[in-house]
């Protein structure tokens, strides 16, 4: 078996759609969020160890085009992520992505995955891990408002890391909530279809928006949320792209991942430079409060960072090991003598 460390010989282990699907298939799909939740929780521990930047951006007319950069010290990672919200109606997926990680001592590359269907258990497993710290005690009733890629994994990820029993369905699309009822239907969930926004956050202790829209769009209005939720805001991703009435904002204790990257494309993009936020690390270190009251709105000002991405990817070769689910990769030069790259060239002239 290839190994997954750097070798003479350097071939990087290749995590294909194909093979992610089998790894997740071979672990469950819900034991293997809660090993990624587990994962991001215990990066987020050490979050200072972390270099940490806002995403690099490549924005236009149509989607944005980024690279997710980190490094703890040891390995290194990005992820390659694109967001283009009108790719559906020409039947391709708003969200693809993929990753590498590294070795830090010698900058040689470890693991390239795939990372589409990765960044949805990655997404999901966040905002779970995020609800059991911040949501409501005893949230057993999610609203899901956005029926899109995300959503199935998103409830799936409440029900077995918070204990959700009930999702209340809403999307503008009746065709994406009718596909999110059907893929639900075994989950064991109440799984109740609505036929508006309003319908959906009723007797809902946790409110997730997952909506797809280049523009400041309004999913929820101030009036539509009372006391005591948690509102877990994903779709709301990049500059001018938010799903959030103002108002609900300044009503609300907003938790972010972190603040320098969320101020430009989360929610609070809305709000002044200054508008408290609270960085959801320390709240798991305890070095901060999380939710202080029964009736405050606890707010889970979602952008996904690239730390997650790390953890999920470290996760995945974790699990490789002892699987044969990836390809090794002729990714990398190797010259036997390291200077001879040249010679390498000329006797593969055959
Ligand atoms: P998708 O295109 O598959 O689904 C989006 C759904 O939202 C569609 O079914 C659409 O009909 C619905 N929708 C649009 N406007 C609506 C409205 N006003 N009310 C109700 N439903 C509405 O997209 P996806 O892959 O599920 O992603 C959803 C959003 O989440 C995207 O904006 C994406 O960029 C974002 N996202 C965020 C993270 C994160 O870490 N925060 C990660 C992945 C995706």
């Amino acid at each position: 078996m290839t190994t997954l460390t750097p070798s003479a010989k350097a071939l990087v282990p290749f995590v294909s759609v194909d093979h992610m699907m089998k790894l997740i298939h071979h672990i469950g799909l819900e034991p293997m969020m809660q090993g990624i939740a587990d994962y991001i929780e215990a990066d987020f521990k050490r979050w200072e160890l972390f270099d940490k930047t806002p995403r690099v951006a490549s924005h236009s007319d149509t989607g944005v085009i980024e690279l997710m950069p980190t490094s703890d010290g040891d390995v290194y990672g990005f992820k390659y992520v694109n967001g283009h919200p009108s790719n559906t109606a020409g039947g391709l997926q708003t969200v693809t992505a993929f990753g590498l990680l590294a070795d830090v001592a010698t900058g040689y590359p470890v693991l390239l995955s795939e990372m589409t269907v990765l960044t949805a258990l990655r997404t999901a497993a966040t905002s779970a891990l995020v609800a059991r710290v911040l949501a409501p005690k005893n949230s057993r009733v999610m609203a899901m408002i956005g029926n899109g890629t995300q959503s199935e994994f998103q409830t799936l990820a409440m029900k077995c890391i918070v204990g959700i029993e009930e999702v209340r369905l809403f999307d503008i699309d009746p065709a994406a909530t009718a596909k999110c009822a059907a893929n639900l239907a075994k989950s064991g969930l109440r799984v109740v279809t609505c036929t508006s926004a309003e319908e959906a956050i009723e007797g809902a202790q946790i409110i997730t928006t997952c909506t797809a829209d280049k523009q400041y769009a309004t999913i929820l209005t101030d009036n539509m949320v009372g006391t005591g939720v948690h509102i877990n805001a994903i779709g709301g991703d990049c500059p001018g792209k938010t799903e959030l009435a103002p108002a609900i904002l300044n009503r609300a204790e907003i938790f972010v991942e972190y603040p320098e990257q969320t101020r430009i494309e989360g929610e609070i993009q809305q709000m002044g430079p200054d508008h408290p936020v609270t960085e959801f690390w320390e709240v798991l270190t305890g070095a901060k409060t999380g939710r202080s009251a029964p009736d405050q709105i606890t707010l889970f000002d979602s952008v996904g960072f690239a730390i997650e991405d790390f953890s999920a990817l470290r996760y995945v070769r974790d699990q490789l090991a002892d699987t044969q689910l990836f390809h090794p990769l002729d990714l990398l030069a190797d010259p036997d003598d390291p200077r001879d790259l040249f010679g390498m060239l000329d006797r593969a002239k055959g």
